[in-house]
């Protein structure tokens, strides 16, 4: 029997997520090995928001209240993921994950991580999201009409995907700034 068909006999041809049966498909839990085991039934509403989280829709989600109690550890993996991107923390408190369940939901979560490169300040130190940074430089703030004066200390800065940049706030705006411009305190 194939993967969609064993899903299909699973999961009553109805998406396990949210129970709809329209425009079903197999959707691969990451990192996944390719079994059954490894693979949720998924319509293609879901499958949209579940692949970019940019998509999500929180008023679609109310069906994870069931799905995450599924006897089935794909799904209960799927379903943890998107109540972290929805930050559902009411949810996430009640929900009970197997040890080997929790290590592969995060593994999921910080795939995006691992693949970023590394952020460096002028110095070269390794700059990490929430860090302290010195501005040592005026910078001319394109949009936002202000300078960013040499000497500020910008706190709880966010890595962005550019290893050359970091998000932070002066003066009040969340801006970009170039780490080059930047050192660690
Ligand atoms: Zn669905």
């Amino acid at each position: 029997m194939s993967i969609e068909q064993e899903l299909l006999t699973r999961s009553g041809s109805q998406c396990e997520l949210c129970t709809s049966k329209d425009d079903l498909s197999v959707y691969e839990v990451s990192p996944s090995d390719g079994s059954v085991a490894q693979a949720i039934m998924i319509c293609a509403k879901c499958k949209e928001q579940v692949e970019d989280s940019s998509k999500l829709d929180e008023s679609h989600w109310h069906c994870l209240n069931d799905s995450m109690w599924s006897e089935h550890s794909a799904v209960k993996v799927v379903s943890y993921r998107l109540l972290k991107a929805l930050g559902n923390q009411d949810l996430l408190d009640m929900m009970y994950l197997e040890e080997d369940e929790k290590a592969w939901a995060d593994t999921g979560l910080s795939d995006e991580d691992d693949s970023r490169e590394p952020t460096f300040d002028s110095n070269g130190a390794k700059l990490e999201a929430e860090d302290t940074v010195t501005i040592i430089k005026d910078l001319e703030v394109k949009g936002a009409g202000f300078t960013a004066k040499r000497g500020t200390a910008v706190r709880n800065i966010a890595l962005t995907n550019n290893p050359e940049q970091i998000e932070g706030r002066v003066n009040g705006t969340r801006i970009v700034l170039l780490t080059k411009f930047l050192k660690k305190q």
